[in-house]
């Protein structure tokens, strides 16, 4: 039956969890275990800014510790409420689960809008949070590490960080105590453009099966195809450059706070985020036609829609009207549950967010392992493996002169072959493996079990059996 009223986002979540959960073999106290949220910590501070003093709500909650840390994002916006901290935590343990990450779930929020507040402010309303969190271990290396997510960056990250060690001066692994930060702070090569890279090896592994493919009525590969993004912020502009120009995807629309941007031909992404980065929004960028509602270019004609900008976008208003055969959801919810059913009834093909903007976490749990361990990564092999490809490639063109065969390597080949894999490269390349991976776990059991209707199903069958064989093996 079709959902008619439309629940919360929390509830969206549940509503997801219970539909796989009824096709698993869980004693129904240990389903009820896994979905319920452990705690959340609502804290209201005080902030004395220019003279006058503000108070400020924010939250961590901590959705599961069948692992730990619990890892989880913390968010700048208005919009921030209990409801929604909950469902994002939740999320975060089904997708830590999903794409092997060990840590349970986790997320915070502060109810700000950023945009509001110059750096000064900013970074004395982020310390006051932290210290909040750090003095309960809501942030700690062992126990609970954030993350950016909307509205927050490396510039945040690198507050946080610098307030945990300030609080625990004699802490070797508090370089741990997040992540997303900047280099100079501890952070890893890759961890910004980590999420949309992720949402670019989602596509490109989902292209690799064409039995998939053909499931959502398209069929060749990625290049070629049209493409909607809804949110040009960290996830969405990352996402649309990678696949733009290095996929031949055409992004034809663009959706943002302002309005909307259309090109048939396809928009350049670097020109439209120039446009932003000088105007501070789409209006009047002279790379497409601007669309007021921009929100209607979520029902344009197009192969993939990329909703990247926040959650319930897709809800029971629009979505009959989505066109777009294929959906990869960069953003965290951005389908409601109601809006979820209706367009699984009309054969789209949703590949869900738990898995497709894993990408952050993934980094993250790369760049927390370095924290740990002190060493940036490649650093032991890169030089040794330079040598022995060099060796390799001398003793071909030795070969080749001594016995007159007259061999020559193509061209760049020496240089790009002799090249160890420094820090980027490694961490692409287990990005890579765990986008590839995690999706193969997915769609084994959606092909395999008949009652398995869809990947997001599939996905929250592979974590919750991943939790709960973890809860199993502590003896719950
Ligand atoms: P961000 O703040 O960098 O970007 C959000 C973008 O969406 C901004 O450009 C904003 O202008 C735009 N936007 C906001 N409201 C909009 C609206 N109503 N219509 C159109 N555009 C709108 O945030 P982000 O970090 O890119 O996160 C986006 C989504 O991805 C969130 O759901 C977040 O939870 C999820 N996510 C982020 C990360 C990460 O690493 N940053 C990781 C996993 C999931």
């Amino acid at each position: 039956m079709l959902q008619k009223t439309e629940p919360s986002f929390r509830e969206s979540v549940d509503i997801m969890f219970d539909r796989a959960a009824a096709v698993m073999d869980l004693s129904p106290g240990l389903c009820q275990k896994i979905r319920v949220c452990n705690s959340t910590y609502t804290v209201r501070f005080g902030v004395r800014l220019h003279g006058k003093i503000e108070t400020f709500t924010g939250y961590r909650s901590v959705h599961s510790e069948h692992m730990e840390p619990v890892k989880g994002g913390i968010r700048y916006s208005l919009a921030v409420n209990q409801d929604e901290v909950e469902a994002l935590a939740a999320l975060m343990t089904y997708k830590c689960a999903l794409v092997e990450a060990p840590f349970g779930g986790s997320k915070g929020g502060l109810c700000i809008d950023p945009r509001k507040y110059d750096e000064h402010d900013l970074e004395q309303i982020t310390r006051r949070f932290a210290y909040e969190l750090i003095k309960r271990d809501l942030i700690n290396p062992a126990q609970n590490v954030p993350a950016p997510d909307m509205g927050t960056g490396e510039r945040e990250m690198a507050w946080i960080v610098d307030q945990y060690a300030r609080m625990n001066t004699t802490d070797i692994n508090a370089r741990a105590c997040v992540t997303g930060k900047p280099l100079n702070s501890g952070g890893i090569q890759g961890r910004i453009e980590a999420t949309g890279r992720g949402v670019q090896y989602a596509l490109r592994e989902f292209f690799r099966h064409p039995e998939d493919v053909a499931s959502a009525h398209l069929f060749g590969s990625l290049a070629g195809k049209t493409c909607v993004v809804q949110g040009l912020g960290n996830v969405g502009s990352h996402a649309a450059r990678f696949i733009s120009e290095e996929d031949g995807v055409a992004i034809v629309g663009i959706i943002e706070r302002d309005g909307g941007l259309w090109n048939d031909k396809g928009l350049n992404i670097a020109a439209v985020l120039g446009w932003m980065a000088e105007y501070g929004g789409i209006k009047d960028c002279p790379e497409g036609r601007y669309v007021a509602e921009g929100a209607s270019l979520l029902e344009a004609e197009c192969d993939i829609l990329i909703p990247a900008a926040m959650e319930a976008v897709i809800h029971l208003g629009n979505a009959e009207r989505i066109r777009a055969p294929l959906i990869i959801e960069a953003a965290n919810g951005p389908i409601t549950a109601g809006a979820d059913e209706v367009l699984r009834h009309k054969g789209t093909i949703i590949i869900p967010d738990m898995y497709a903007n894993a990408g952050g976490v993934t980094v993250s749990y790369f760049e927390w392992v370095k924290n740990l361990s002190h060493i940036r990564f490649g650093r032991m092999q890169r030089r040794a493996e330079e040598a022995r490809t060099r060796l390799l490639v001398n003793e071909l063109e030795r070969l080749s002169a001594d016995k007159g065969l007259g061999w020559t390597l193509s061209p760049g080949f020496k240089d790009k072959y002799q090249t160890g894999s420094d820090e980027l490269e490694l961490v692409r390349s287990g990005l890579d493996d765990t986008m590839r991976t995690a999706y193969q776990s997915m769609r084994e059991v959606w092909h395999a079990r008949p009652e398995v209707t869809d990947l997001r199903m599939a996905a929250y069958v592979v974590a919750i059996d991943r939790v709960a064989q973890s809860y199993r093996s502590k003896g719950l």
